[in-house]
């Protein structure tokens, strides 16, 4: 199916991994010529050469901290038009309740609501005025269903999803479309830290923590990184335009529920 983005430009922060890569190169793959981003230059080096070489698009890379105003003023500077923006991090700490108090708060709330709520600021006015736009929050199964241990995360993520609902509905008469992606749990480095955690706290292996996990998913898997990057690019279609501030959970059918 051609998606329709061909030469269409799109940021997609936190991409040299993950979920990040995952929805770059499925952009790629439909066309667009991509701005990717992350912390560690040479794996983001070596992951923009890569998407480069096998899609024929063109790939530039900001290292930097997408969660700080100058990471983000140098990733608009180098791109300050795009087409589609897909906002993502990395995921704060897990823990207890108890854990937590107001810089681990302020950290949280500042990379996972604030973060892709500033830079929808900067980028929907020049979607609003070139009237087309396509914006992905990669954010967490977890607003929809808590995963105790992610307390900062079930919060944070659910203060975005909040402002998305409004603004969604605000831009869309403009051809701007906004939506979340939910994923439940993915094959990718965020998921192996969570396993070291629970093989800690419960005393198994990891591999046994593995085990569990998959076997409690309907799909007795994990998801991949593809396969949330075919949603992700599906949602920055031409063909999205009627889809607005939706949460599409990713999760295997993890999220018992008959409707919803
Ligand atoms: P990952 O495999 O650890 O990849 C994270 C990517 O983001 C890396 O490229 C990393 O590169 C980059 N990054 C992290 N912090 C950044 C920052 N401050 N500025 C710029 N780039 C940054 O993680 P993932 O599994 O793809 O997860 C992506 C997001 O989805 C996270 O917020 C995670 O909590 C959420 N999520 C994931 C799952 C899952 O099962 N995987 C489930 C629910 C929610 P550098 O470290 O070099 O910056």
């Amino acid at each position: 199916m051609d998606l329709g983005i061909r030469g269409k430009r799109a940021i997609v922060c936190a991409s040299s991994k993950g979920l990040g890569r995952g929805v770059a190169e499925k952009l790629a793959e439909a066309g667009v010529d991509l701005t990717l981003n992350a912390r560690t230059e040479a794996v983001l080096r070596e992951t923009a050469k890569e998407i480069a070489d096998t899609y024929g698009v063109k790939v530039q890379i900001v290292a930097t901290d997408v969660t700080t105003e100058q990471g983000r003023k140098e990733l608009l500077a180098a791109e300050p038009q795009p087409d589609i923006l897909v906002n993502n991090a990395g995921g704060p700490p897990a823990g207890l309740w108890s854990d937590w108090h107001e810089e681990e708060w302020l950290k949280a709330v500042n990379a996972n609501m604030l973060t892709p709520i500033y830079l929808m600021n900067a980028i929907l006015p020049g979607m609003i005025e070139r009237k087309w736009g396509r914006v992905v929050n990669i954010t967490s199964g977890s607003v929809k269903s808590p995963i105790a241990q992610l307390g900062l995360s079930n919060a944070a993520r659910s203060g975005l999803t909040g402002f998305v609902a409004g603004t969604a509905r605000q831009v869309a008469r403009h051809g701007v479309i906004i939506n979340n992606l939910l994923p439940g749990s993915h094959e990718t480095d965020r998921i192996k830290g969570l396993l070291e955690k629970t093989s800690e706290t419960k005393g198994i292996s990891i591999e046994q923590a593995r085990a569990e996990a998959h076997a409690a998913n309907p799909t007795g898997r994990f998801g991949t990184k593809e396969e949330f990057g075919a949603a992700a690019a599906f949602l920055c279609s031409q063909y999205s335009g009627f889809i607005v501030g939706q949460n599409l959970l990713l999760d295997g059918g993890a999220f018992n529920s008959t409707l919803g």
